[in-house]
């Protein structure tokens, strides 16, 4: 097998091309701070969060400071067709977890976010502990109106690295969400982060196999980094764990890109941290610098997404059907 078509000129499959494929033009993300909170800071799940989470939950801090969603979509909006012309959006409901909050809330902010003509999808980033099936039939409905996205957070198939970290929930609860989502058009996409405390190469690759077994539509990998005021700045400062230069984060990604299925569409390769609030490492900053060397990385292997993925037995059965069918 060949470098497969859908990945354009990149030797993985970009988000950017996918939704491309889909619309016929640029698809852009607009970052959502809806004033959300998360179960695992507020004590209903567990407190203080994620050891690594800073203080705006992943997200841009627009809600704290004072800036309304409709001002934060409007504004994505304009700056999106500044720099790109003629493009259309998706609403990323990034900040904490946003299916946190009775159905009514949740419906009035998704439909808020939909007003806008040029807004054509969703993207839903949560936790899978906060996915019970009425959330689900809810976001079901929204699935049949526009493109769709569920962003579950894994970070780790390790329950071990998971409890560590703070997560609040195990496997078995990412992959029952999962398993309860599936069937409903939603496209799911989890988060995974490499380089956690204590992590060997071989686990981060067992976290990569079992993405891969569960046949989801996407993928964000991110670096661990380390933010001000954090649990993980404080065991960081005693020197109690280290984290990953930038060589052997980009030879880690590649060797996870390497075990996913060649139509998993790659939402994100690095975490772009916030300035204002890193610690380390320095070149978590560096975004577009990680990606090009990932490019390089790939293409000196002359390798790819996939090129070492093979389909369990009861996918290849479920392929073998389809062509049946077909
Ligand atoms: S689940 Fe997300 S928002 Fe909640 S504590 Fe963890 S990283 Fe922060």
């Amino acid at each position: 097998m060949g470098i497969p078509d859908l990945f354009g000129e990149k030797r993985y499959r970009p988000l950017s091309r996918y939704l491309r494929e889909i619309f016929g033009c640029r698809v852009q993300k607009i970052p959502l701070d809806a004033g959300f909170t998360c179960p695992n800071r507020d004590g209903r799940v567990g407190l203080g969060g994620c050891i690594y989470c800073g203080p705006r939950g992943s997200g841009t801090g627009a809600y704290e400071n004072g800036v309304p969603l409709g001002e934060q979509i409007r504004a994505g909006i304009e700056s999106g067709k500044r720099r790109f012309g003629k493009c259309k959006f998706i609403a990323y409901f990034q900040a904490f977890t946003n299916t946190y909050a009775p159905a009514e809330r949740l419906k009035s902010l998704y439909d808020e976010a939909l007003r806008h003509q040029e807004v054509v999808g969703l993207s839903i980033g949560t936790r899978p502990d906060c996915a019970p099936d009425e959330v689900l039939e809810l976001l079901e409905e929204y699935a049949r109106r526009c493109h769709f996205w569920v962003e579950y957070g894994l970070q780790s198939a390790h329950d071990y690295t998971l409890e560590l970290i703070n997560r609040g929930h195990d496997i078995a609860q990412f992959v029952d969400a999962v398993e309860r989502t599936k069937g409903r058009g939603i496209n799911i996409c989890a988060h995974v982060i490499l380089g956690l405390p204590g992590e060997t190469k071989e686990e981060m690759m067992a976290t990569a196999d079992l993405v891969a077994s569960l046949e989801l539509e996407g993928i964000k990998i991110h670096s661990l980094y380390v933010l001000k005021g954090t649990k993980l700045a404080e065991i960081y400062q005693r020197g109690e764990f280290r984290l990953l230069e930038l060589e052997e984060y980009v030879s880690l990604v590649c060797d996870f890109l390497e075990r996913l299925p060649p139509d998993m569409v790659i939402q994100r390769l690095t975490g772009e941290a916030p300035r204002d609030l890193l610690v380390a490492p320095r070149w978590s900053r560096e975004k577009m610098a990680v990606l090009g060397k990932i490019d390089t990385e790939l293409e000196q292997r002359g390798s790819y997404q996939g090129i070492e993925w093979r389909p369990s037995p009861i996918q290849e059965r479920t392929k073998c059907l389809d062509q049946k069918t077909i």
